[in-house]
C-alpha cells in the first residue's frame, strides 16, 4: 500500500515524501480513508503507531480543499480543534502538522499552560485553521474571549485515557459543550476501559472503529533486558551503561523527582552530561531541556513518568528503567519511547531486591519473559536468586493480552536483528547501522567486546 492509494492530495503527498515515509502505517492505512469519507472514528492506538499522521493528514486535506473553495473570505476561522493532555504532545502534534501542511498553506496554532499567554493570543488573533491545545489553557482563553469554537468542523481528542488519568474529565466535558453539533469527531486512546468508552459515546456519532494493538510497537520492536543490581550500585551501573554507549541518546526513568535530580548529580560525577525533566521544573525549562536533548547537546535525559509523556525523540536509542514502575502498564508506556515507528529500540531495566515483584507483574502483562543480562560488573546474583515479593496481582492471568503476544507466538524479543518491516522510511532516508542488534554474545558487558549497540541515529530528518 502506498500513500497515493489512500486518496491523499498531491501537496500532502509531496510533504510526506519529503519526510521519507515510504508507506502508511497500519493505522494510517485504516483510518485515513474513513476520515476522508467524513466518518467519526474511535481509535485504539498509542503513540509510536503513526496515529498523529493518521488523523492530521485527513483533517488537513479536508480543510485545504475547502479553503481552496472559499479563498477570499477574510480572517481564517478555527476549523479543527485537537486536544492533547500534555504540552509536549501538543507541540509534537503541531510540529507534525507543520510538516504535513508545508505545501497546503493551512495554519496551525498551539496553546498550552505554564507559559505566558501573549504569544499564543497574538497567534490566535492572526487567524488559524487548526488549534492544538491542552484543556486548561483552552478553557482559559475561551473564557477571555480569544477563542470561539462555533466554527469547528473537526474535533480530535488524543490520548483520552491519559486525559482522564490526569483529571481532565470536567474540562473535556466543558469543551465538548462548546462545540457545534455538526462536526466530525475523532477519539484516540491507548486503552479502552469502560470510562473511556462512556466518554467516547458522548463525543462520537456512529463512529467507525480502528484498533492497533500496542504490542506490535513495544514487544515486537523493543529489545528488552533486566539487569539485577543492588540499589547501592544502580548509579555506577548507569554510568557504566552510559560510558559503554557514548553515542547513544538515553532516556532514564526515575520514579521520583528527587531521585531524578540525584541520578543527574551522580552522572555528572562520572563526567556524563545529563539533565532532568520533572514536575518541579517549569514548562519552559522542560521544553528547553527536551530541545537540547533532541539536538544532541547532552546524551542522558532523566525523567519521571509524567514529564516523559508525549516525548517523541526520533534519535532515542535506549530507555533505562533506573527504577521499575510499580504499575506494569507504565513499563509499556516507557519502553514505547524507544522503537518508535520504523526503529528498533532497546530497553534496560535495573532491578534491585525489592523490585522483583514488579518484573513478574510486567512479564505477566506483556506475556513475555524479559531476558536477564548478567554479564555486567554490578550483577547481583542474590537478587537474581530471590523469589519476588507479592505485589497484590492475581496469579495466573491468561497470556496473550492487549499488551503482548502469547509467549509461544514468537520469541519474546527481537533477536533476529531485523528492523520492523511493517512500515518504514525509504531506505535512502534511513541511516545505516543505527541500531546494532545485540546478537548472542555481543552485548556491552561481554568480556573483550565493547559492542556499542546503541548508536545515535545520523542524518534523520528533524521534524
Ligand atoms: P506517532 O505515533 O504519531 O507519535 O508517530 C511516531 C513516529 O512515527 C513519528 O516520529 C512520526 O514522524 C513517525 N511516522 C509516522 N508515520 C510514519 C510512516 N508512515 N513511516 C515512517 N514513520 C512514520
Amino acid at each position: 500500500m502506498k500513500f497515493s492509494d489512500l486518496g491523499i492530495i498531491s501537496p500532502i503527498l509531496k510533504a510526506i515524501e519529503k519526510l521519507g515515509y515510504s508507506e502508511p502505517t497500519p493505522i494510517q492505512e485504516q483510518a485515513i480513508p474513513i476520515l476522508l469519507d467524513g466518518h467519526d472514528l474511535l481509535g485504539s492506538a498509542q503513540t509510536g503507531t503513526g496515529k498523529t499522521a493518521a488523523f492530521t493528514i485527513p483533517i488537513l486535506q479536508r480543510i485545504s480543499t475547502s479553503n481552496h473553495k472559499q479563498k477570499k473570505k477574510g480572517r481564517r476561522q478555527l476549523k479543527a480543534l485537537i486536544i492533547s493532555p500534555t504540552r509536549e504532545l501538543a507541540l509534537q502534534i503541531s510540529d507534525n502538522i507543520a510538516s504535513y501542511s508545508k505545501f497546503t498553506g493551512a495554519k496551525t496554532v498551539v496553546i498550552f499552560g505554564g507559559v505566558r499567554q501573549h504569544k499564543q493570543t497574538s497567534a490566535l488573533r492572526n487567524g488559524a485553521d487548526i488549534l492544538v491545545a491542552t484543556p486548561g489553557r483552552l478553557l482559559d482563553l475561551i473564557g477571555q474571549g480569544y477563542i470561539r469554537l462555533n466554527q469547528i468542523e473537526y474535533f480530535v481528542l488524543d490520548e483520552a485515557d491519559q486525559m482522564l488519568d490526569m483529571g481532565f474529565i470536567h474540562d473535556i466535558k466543558k469543551i465538548i459543550g462548546k462545540l457545534p453539533e455538526k462536526r466530525q469527531s475523532l477519539f484516540f486512546s491507548a486503552t479502552m476501559p469502560e470510562s473511556i468508552i462512556a466518554l467516547s459515546d458522548q463525543i462520537l456519532n456512529n463512529p467507525k472503529r480502528v484498533t492497533i494493538a500496542p504490542e506490535q510497537t513495544t514487544a515486537e520492536k523493543v529489545s528488552q533486558s533486566i539487569y539485577y543490581v543492588s540499589k547501592a550500585n544502580k548509579n555506577d551501573l548507569l554510568s557504566h551503561v552510559a560510558e559503554e554507549n557514548p553515542d547513544a541518546s538515553i532516556l532514564v526513568f526515575s520514579r521520583t523527582k528527587h531521585g531524578a535530580d540525584k541520578i543527574v548529580k551522580s552522572l555528572h560525577k562520572s563526567n556524563i552530561r545529563s539533565e532532568a525533566i520533572h514536575g518541579n521544573k517549569s514548562q519552559n525549562a522542560r521544553q528547553k531541556t527536551l530541545d537540547r536533548f533532541k539536538k544532541g547537546k547532552f546524551s542522558v535525559l532523566v525523567a519521571t513518568d509524567i514529564a516523559a509523556r508525549g516525548i517523541d525523540v526520533s534519535k532515542l536509542s535506549l530507555v533505562v528503567n533506573y527504577d521499575l514502575p510499580n504499575v506494569p502498564e507504565t513499563y509499556v508506556h516507557r519502553i514505547g519511547r524507544t522503537g518508535r515507528a520504523q526503529e528498533i529500540g532497546e530497553a534496560i531495566s535495573f532491578c534491585s531486591g525489592g523490585e522483583k515483584g514488579y518484573v513478574r507483574d510486567i512479564e505477566r502483562l506483556i506475556s513475555q519473559k524479559i531476558p536477564v543480562e548478567s554479564d555486567h560488573p554490578f550483577h547481583d546474583q542474590g537478587t537474581a536468586d530471590r523469589s519476588p515479593k507479592k505485589h497484590g496481582k492475581k496469579p495466573g492471568k491468561k497470556s496473550g493480552n492487549k499488551y503482548g503476544r502469547k509467549p509461544d507466538a514468537k520469541s519474546a524479543n527481537k533477536p533476529d536483528g531485523k528492523p520492523g518491516k511493517k512500515f518504514g522510511k525509504k531506505p535512502e532516508a534511513k541511516p545505516k547501522g543505527k541500531f546494532k542488534k545485540p546478537s548472542d554474545g555481543n552485548h556491552p558487558f561481554k568480556g573483550g567486546s565493547k559492542g556499542k549497540r546503541f548508536s545515535k541515529k545520523q542524518g534523520n530528518k528533524k521534524r
